[in-house]
């Protein structure tokens, strides 16, 4: 027999999972398939280079999660089903071929300190930004949680351009529509100082001269500045499998190891899926896909229920550069030649420059393997000791950026190839670039994971040639025209079929947005 829902969601993925608890909350019977072995998509966790090593294999800082509606509504529930956020003093730092290095402290003395030993101006240069971000986020900030455009953000818009008057106004738009560069160079003098900054935007795909890519490293240099950095106690899986809990205690249902396969549409509207085995299931109110709008229209839609002005957008709609991601297991934690502090931190950015990330972002988008990628060196292991073993350690190192497809390698000594063939290769690259930075990386490792572009999509379809976030942030594909213009308000051109997740407003990261935003109005 037919299995009928009121909602069905495709993919759990934190803001699948979010849409169907929130669902299931209201008293709707809710089911969520997933493709993979796992929930969680691009934040998950397991022992994958060795037995009693936990690795956290995609998403690992769960700052933007934190500061989630959900979270904010549902902490003690999260926290009762087994999820505990570690936050860590030392968020992150940047170090530099002279062996030394440049730290980010949430004290504030040890953080201007740190500053003051690089430039005295820089140190002045902080404080007034910290001033800045306080000034100006109420207004722009609170729109990150608002469904875009809708009445409550025009309010929100109203209310601020009042306040800020047309020359605050001016002044607070020119600065967000700043590049990287644009926006450090305006307020820092030291180029060791632009460097501790300027890579957030390589977290997205905010190579140093994007447009409005300033946003970003203005937002995560201050917030992990003043909060520190959190991840999940004993992997990123156990904030999962406590949302996991969630929905069951709602009596929500997840099946694992199910792939949806198209989308059922009659007469314009939405009412079920078939599954790869050709299993069919209804669902009366929605069906929700925490996917792409590529995978939307080219695989879950017959194109003939699609109007052409969508299926041209979706189908046009853009990836960012790829994101290879190492997981090592280690007999002893780094030892960094800038200093033994620099093991205490939780991200460590190794550009080292600012004119590094530039070039190596034009590389990448070129087709070219980066001659000196930018390395996100991840230690857990300082703030949670469930990781590994006592004495030894993990290392999480994601690598920024990648061509999806490459047409050559700008060393010129990897043959161009399928990323399966090339990726240990690349991988002895950015191993040897580690080294040039620490004592002991080479005799520390015991075992080594390359997880190539190709096989960040193989294990999640959202993320398209190895696009850790699902598309694009430039601000042709961001804000109201994420992910198709005219339909970012969560919903698609088919009656009760509706779109979460990374690929739509506010975009990449553990926001849970989407998810939150779409359940409240259905
Ligand atoms: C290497 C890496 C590092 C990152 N680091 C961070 C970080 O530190 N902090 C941070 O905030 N963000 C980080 N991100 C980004 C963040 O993880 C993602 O933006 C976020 O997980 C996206 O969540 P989502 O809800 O869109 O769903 P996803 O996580 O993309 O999950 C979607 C799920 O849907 C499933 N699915 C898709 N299609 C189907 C189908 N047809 N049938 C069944 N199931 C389907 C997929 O298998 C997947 O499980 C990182 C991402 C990567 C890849």
């Amino acid at each position: 027999m037919t299995k009928k829902y009121d909602a069905i969601v495709i993919g759990a993925g934190h803001n699948g999972l979010i849409s169907a608890i929130q669902l299931a909350e209201k008293g709707w019977k809710v089911l969520v398939l997933e493709k993979s072995s796992k929930p969680g998509g691009a934040s998950k966790s397991g022992e994958v280079t060795e037995p009693g090593y936990v690795h956290d294999l995609y998403a690992m800082n769960i700052g933007l999660f934190l500061g989630s509606q959900f979270y904010q509504e549902h902490e003690e529930e999260m926290q009762r089903f087994g999820f505990e956020p570690v936050v860590n003093d030392k968020p992150y730092a940047s170090v530099f071929p002279d062996d030394t290095g440049i730290g980010a402290y949430q004290n504030r003395k040890e953080m201007f300190k740190s500053l003051a030993y690089h430039s005295t101006d820089d140190t002045y240069a902080w404080k007034d930004l910290s001033h800045y971000y306080d000034q100006t986020t109420p207004h722009f900030m609170p729109l990150m949680q608002m469904e875009l455009p809708s009445y409550k953000a025009w309010k929100h818009v109203l209310k601020s351009m009042k306040q800020l008057k047309l020359n605050g106004l001016m002044e607070l738009g020119s600065h967000l529509l700043q590049s990287p560069r644009e926006f450090v160079d305006h307020w820092f003098e030291s180029d060791k100082v632009k460097a501790m900054v300027a890579p957030w935007g390589l977290h997205l795909d905010f190579g140093p001269d994007v447009s409005n890519g300033a946003v970003f490293p203005f937002l995560e240099s201050i917030l992990n500045q003043r909060n520190g950095m959190a991840f999940s106690k004993g992997g990123i899986q156990k904030m999962i499998d406590s949302m996991v809990k969630m929905l069951e205690i709602r009596l929500g249902e997840i099946r694992t190891e199910t792939s949806v396969e198209r989308v059922l549409v009659e007469g314009g509207q939405a009412y079920g899926v078939v599954l790869e085995n050709g299993e069919e299931m209804i669902a009366d109110k929605a069906v929700i896909g925490n996917v792409t709008p590529t995978q939307m229209v080219n695989r879950l839609l017959d194109v003939n229920e699609v109007p052409d002005h969508y299926l041209q957008e979706a189908e046009s709609y853009r990836y960012g550069p790829a994101t290879m991601i190492i997981h090592l297991s280690l007999d002893e934690p780094l030892q960094w030649k800038a200093g033994e502090k620099y093991s205490e931190f939780a991200y460590v950015h190794i550009g080292p420059y600012v004119e590094d990330l530039a070039r190596t972002y034009t590389q990448a988008m070129n087709g070219e393997l980066p001659d000196s990628p930018l390395l996100i060196v991840g230690q857990p292991d300082v703030m949670d000791d469930t990781r590994s073993p006592k004495g030894k350690s993990t290392l999480w190192i994601q690598v920024r950026a990648l061509p999806s497809n490459v047409k050559k390698d700008a060393l010129g000594e990897i043959e161009a190839d399928d990323w399966s063939n090339i990726k240990e290769a690349y991988a002895d690259r950015v191993i040897e670039k580690l080294s040039a930075y620490t004592h002991n990386s080479k005799r520390a490792i015991r075992k080594r994971t390359v997880l190539s572009p190709a096989d960040l999509e193989g294990d999640n379809p959202n993320l398209v040639g190895g696009d850790s976030v699902s598309g694009s942030h430039h601000i042709f594909q961001n804000y109201v025209f994420r992910p198709v213009p005219g339909y970012s308000r969560y919903n698609t051109p088919i009656d009760r079929l509706y779109m979460v997740g990374a690929a739509t407003w506010p975009g990449g990261g553990l926001n849970g947005t989407s998810g939150w935003l779409l359940a409240d109005k259905l």
